[in-house]
């Protein structure tokens, strides 16, 4: 079964994400849980979280396919140690509210290195956050989305991936999200059938579907390799359908939300629709 559904508007409060899930034939979605450019939220109140619940419920739409995303401030690799505490204070912070909120994941970036320590060192302090957040929230999964490698962005690599995993110790908690945008422009070719056999065999060596938790569905703007992220709609820019096609027609896609970041939300019902087709 697939799971399709794309990041939808909390404007107002949780809760209405569900009826904007809804509104675009999804069966699963994405949403910040607070502000994604603020440090700081007011904690989740009781009647939203109540809502919130209520609504996902009425929705038929199962708790495990939403894949709620981290705000854009964190950096869990962060070089200097002030940094590097208010990211991961703001980390558990967002773990707590999915927790409260009856969810399961979250997605994140694993972090930057900003050319002040080395890709090695970030990802140690990557999985290191990992753990601290898994001691303090239970049964959330830590969800690394990989990147574009834009800046000093890691997570561009499949073996960013595979690293981070390795250090994380609670296995059973830690996962990744591939953006296809971001595989694209972090330099895996996936515009075509036979790219796609062997990016995601490549893929499955390196990091393993076991680990795999969601998928991002982006067109791109930007060529194979740029490391610049600029997502477009499924069927413009740069990466063609192939990649689409091959996700909606293999069962490692299964069972795990499917989440559209594309640039135009009101086609997002039509691209929905679109992909659907191509899986029957
Ligand atoms: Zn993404
Ligand atoms: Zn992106």
């Amino acid at each position: 079964m697939k799971y399709i559904g794309a990041h939808v508007s909390a404007s107002g409060g949780v809760e209405n994400a569900v009826a904007n899930a809804l509104q675009i034939g999804a069966n699963a979605f994405a949403l910040f849980t607070k502000n994604q450019r603020q440090w700081l939220a007011k904690p989740l109140s009781e009647s939203s979280i109540k809502r919130f619940k209520q609504a996902l419920y009425q929705a038929k739409i199962d708790p495990k396919q939403v894949l709620p995303h981290d705000s854009y401030l964190i950096n869990l690799g962060h070089p200097e140690e002030a940094g590097l505490a208010k990211s991961r204070a703001a980390f558990i912070d967002e773990m707590q509210r999915c927790e409260q909120l009856g969810l399961s994941l979250l997605n994140f970036h694993p972090g930057s290195h900003l050319r002040q320590i080395s890709e090695q060192q970030c990802i140690a302090r990557i999985a290191e956050s990992i753990n601290l957040a898994h001691r303090q929230v239970p049964n959330v999964v830590a969800v690394i989305e990989n990147t574009a490698g834009q800046g000093s962005n890691i997570g561009y690599r499949f073996e960013h991936l595979a690293e981070i995993i390795a250090l994380v110790e609670d296995k059973s908690r830690v996962g990744v999200c591939l953006d296809t945008c971001h595989t694209f422009s972090g330099g895996y070719d996936i515009s075509s059938a036979a790219g796609c056999e062997q990016v995601f065999t490549e893929f499955g060596r390196v990091v393993g579907f076991d680990y795999l938790r969601g998928m991002h569905l982006n067109g791109s703007k930007t060529a194979l390799g740029s490391r610049v992220d600029r997502h477009d709609c499924l069927r413009e820019g740069t990466i063609g359908t192939a990649v689409f096609e091959h996700i909606m027609r293999h069962d490692e896609f299964n069972g795990i939300p499917l989440i559209l970041e594309t640039v135009k939300p009101e086609i997002w019902a039509d691209e929905i629709a679109w992909l659907r087709s191509l899986a029957a």
